[in-house]
This record gives C-alpha cells, sequence and structure tokens, in this order.
C-alpha cells in the first residue's frame, strides 16, 4: 500500500498543521518536543495512503 512521506526541509512544524486536520484516520500527529515546539510525524501504520494531506499542505511537504 502507498504511503506518504513528511519532507522535513519544507514543513514548518506548526502545531497547526492544516494536513494533520483533514486526514480521516488521524495519521499526522503533532510531537511536541517543548512548551512551544515540536514535530508534525507520519504514523505509517495508521496512513492509508489516501492522499488527502498532499493537497491541503501549503509547504509541498508531503508526497505519496
Ligand atoms: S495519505 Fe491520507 S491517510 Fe495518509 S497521512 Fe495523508 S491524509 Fe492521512
Amino acid at each position: 500500500m502507498k504511503k506518504v512521506k513528511l519532507l522535513k526541509d519544507r514543513c514548518d512544524s506548526s502545531p497547526f498543521c492544516a494536513a494533520k486536520r483533514v486526514c480521516p484516520v488521524s495519521a499526522i500527529e503533532f510531537k511536541k518536543t517543548g512548551l512551544f515546539s515540536g514535530n508534525v510525524v507520519i504514523n505509517e501504520e495508521k496512513c492509508v495512503g489516501c492522499g488527502k494531506c498532499v493537497n491541503v499542505c501549503p509547504h509541498g511537504a508531503l508526497k505519496i
């Protein structure tokens, strides 16, 4: 099955990630690394490769 890949150099690591909000299976998670910092991560176990996130990321940080 296809999975999405996060291009870390393009991701702005926002806790308000638009792609996170559209994922139907909650495969995009925000892992806090500090009080005001963190990283967007893909849970590959959950991702079903639907591609919805690819179209909404304003930075083109997601690829199937
Ligand atoms: S491809 Fe679909 S299931 Fe996978 S992370 Fe993106 S929105 Fe979620």
